[in-house]
């Protein structure tokens, strides 16, 4: 059983509860670590980000729930840094200031060329993503999607950070209506991201999110990214990507079994301020 979970939203971002109210759950599930990572602070008001004035009170909070808890689960306070060239501020930044234990790099909000405009990929509706297809790329899933992994890959080389967060997340709402994922120019683009993510030693998370949130009927990676991610031997982590504490290990299961199933044999968790392998059980 994988007993812990280090990619979760609380009140800070766009979580539903308290930081303590997922504390609670992951003691009732067992769990040996519980780590938070908001969504980090962006320069523009927008409703998921950690707020720049509770930067204080989010450290503080964790403070005082890992001293209250110490004897029953390590927690930790790390970040799911947003990366958006030229606008989000060096990753650096706010893991000195948020004072982190580890961080989380994902791409939500894609830039398209030729306009101050983002177009978000993420989140529960299609028609926000069909709606940036058409006017940010005129309807070009090609150009669309490789947008996205050249800011992925440029995250990669020039940002410091330990995760890549749900990295081929970009097919969530593609449900196979603009492309296949077998298609050449596409793993092209997934290649090309992976030998990066290799050659810098990171973390690929195995998102379960797209499953028990029935946005997609698989993890993130699955299918022929996740095998060459196996290929490459690059280490992995499963998360659930919680926004509540009854999420915090949905799709765990599923989870492992698929990995097995793949070939990997081994996880990894992060204790003592580094990160180390254990069986998937
Ligand atoms: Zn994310
Ligand atoms: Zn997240």
């Amino acid at each position: 059983m994988i007993n812990y979970n280090l990619h979760l939203h609380s009140r800070y971002s766009d979580g539903n509860s308290e930081p303590e109210e997922y504390v609670h759950k992951a003691i009732e599930l067992g769990f040996a670590y519980l780590g938070f990572t908001e969504h980090s602070p962006l320069p523009f008001d927008n409703p998921f980000s950690l707020k720049q004035e509770n930067v204080d009170r989010y450290i503080n909070t964790i403070d005082n729930l890992k001293e209250k808890y110490k004897n029953e689960i390590k927690l930790y306070r790390g970040l799911e840094m947003d990366f958006i060239p030229g606008i989000s501020t060096d990753f650096g930044y706010w893991k000195n200031n948020c004072k982190t234990d580890y961080l989380i790099g994902s791409v939500h909000l894609v830039k398209p060329p030729l306009t101050d405009e983002l177009w978000f990929t993420d989140g529960p509706n299609c028609e926000t993503y069909d709606q940036g297809l058409n006017d940010y790329f005129g309807g070009d899933i090609k150009k669309a999607v490789k947008a996205y992994y050249d800011q992925m890959n440029e995250m990669i080389e020039t940002q410091m950070f330990d995760i890549v967060g749900h990295v081929d997340k970009i097919k969530m709402h593609n449900k196979d209506r603009y492309f296949k994922e077998e298609e050449l120019w596409y793993q092209k683009l997934v290649d090309e991201s992976l030998d990066l993510i290799k050659q810098k030693d990171l973390i690929v998370e195995v998102n379960t999110r797209g499953i028990y949130k029935k946005r997609f009927p698989g993890l993130f990676p699955d299918g022929m990214t996740l095998q060459k991610v196996k290929n490459l031997n690059i280490p992995i982590l499963i998360s659930s990507d919680s926004h509540q504490p009854n999420e915090l290990n949905l799709g765990f299961e599923e989870a492992s079994s698929k990995l097995l199933e793949v070939g990997f044999t081994e996880v990894m968790f992060f204790d003592n301020g580094s990160w180390n392998s254990r069986a998937i059980k």
